[in-house]
């Protein structure tokens, strides 16, 4: 080991992981080994599991020397996990991966190549997915298109957070402030060179997905909202459309009032106030979503909490960089 960087740093954010977790740190080392020794740590970070995935990280962290555990002080949901981990991360490589071996920590070989190669960011697409439900597929399929219709930045497709980042974009990451992270979409932000490879995703060692459905809307609006003001946009573009809209129709019913035929009833009324209710509300929800966004940005809150670190030989020359805005103890 060359002194406190190790080469690799391996973060895996972990919520209710327990039955997954001895054999995601088996592969995940054998897996670390075969490509860089011992030049590596393995960060572990609970996510305020409500299973027993903590006193797993403990007996891991006493039986394998390069597990380090972070104990989040609550669930702050997986970016914010996976944000911990890097901030926390001392390594010149960072591997970002699930620990419920959906992504195979085998692949390390071919992303450090990629690496070698010479990119600062190596990015793993998901070529298949095996046993996810069929909803999931589509809105996550759907989710990508929408995304990159909208967004300002380049974000790959079908790709999770699972990666391979270098210490300068690593660097850059954790000296970003946004409280609402969508760190796909931060790393594409951050540019320089990207390069992926693929690979087919696996079904859940154990367990089932965290991410429910609402979790996923969250993310998929985190995503569109951090990464585009096209819904703002869309705001103005509909007053156009409501403006063009109702100078049609008062025309239609002036002339009509003109020549005695005046538009019947109160169904057409109810339309037109029912079609212009939905798209006011649908502007003040958008406003609302970058507002509520902003505000909480202002607030300037840390973005998480560590409650306890175990493990790893270089807890003192590793601080975090985001220590301040992380709130480490
Ligand atoms: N995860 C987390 N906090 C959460 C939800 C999930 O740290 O609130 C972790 C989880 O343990 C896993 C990864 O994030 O390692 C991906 O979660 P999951 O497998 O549920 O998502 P999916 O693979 O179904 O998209
Ligand atoms: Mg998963």
């Amino acid at each position: 080991m060359n002194g406190s960087k190790p080469a690799l740093s391996v973060v895996a954010p972990c919520y209710n992981e327990e039955a997954s977790l001895p054999e995601f740190v088996r592969r995940t080392t054998a897996a670390c080994q075969a490509v860089v020794g011992e030049d590596y740590e393995l960060i572990l970070v609970n996510d305020g599991s409500r299973d027993n995935t903590w006193a797993c990280i403990r007996a891991l962290a006493s039986t394998y020397p390069r597990v380090v555990g972070l104990n989040l002080s609550r669930n702050h949901g997986h970016q914010l996990a996976v944000t911990a981990g890097l901030a926390r991360a001392a390594g010149e490589r960072v591997m970002i991966i699930d620990a419920d071996l959906q992504d195979p920590p085998e692949l390390l070989g071919e992303l450090m190549a990629k690496m070698d190669a010479g990119a600062d960011v190596v990015y793993a697409r998901r070529r298949r997915r095996a046993s996810e439900s069929a909803m999931k597929l589509a809105t996550a399929h759907l989710f990508y298109r929408l995304l990159r219709l909208v967004s300002d930045v380049e974000i790959p497709e079908d790709t999770g957070d699972f990666r391979l980042i270098s210490r300068r974009i690593v660097d850059r990451l954790n000296e970003m402030p946004e409280q609402d992270r969508f760190l796909r979409g931060m790393v594409a932000w951050l540019g320089g060179v990207q390069a992926e490879v693929n690979y087919d995703r696996d079904a859940r060692f154990a367990g089932k997905t965290n991410y429910t459905f609402g979790k996923m809307l969250r993310l998929a609006i985190a995503g569109v909202t951090s990464f585009s003001t096209w819904p703002l946009r869309l705001a103005g573009f509909m007053a156009g459309v409501g403006a063009l809209a109702g100078v049609g129709l008062a025309v239609y019913v002036v002339a009509g009032f003109v020549v005695g035929r005046a538009a019947p009833g109160w169904t057409s009324l109810a339309l037109i106030m029912i079609f212009f209710a939905t798209v006011q509300f649908a502007c003040l929800g958008i406003m609302g979503a970058y507002l509520g966004r902003i505000f909480m940005q202002v607030k300037g809150r840390p973005l998480y909490l560590v409650d306890e670190e175990i493990g790893g030989e270089r807890r003192e020359e590793s601080k975090p960089r985001l220590e301040a805005l992380g709130g480490s103890r």
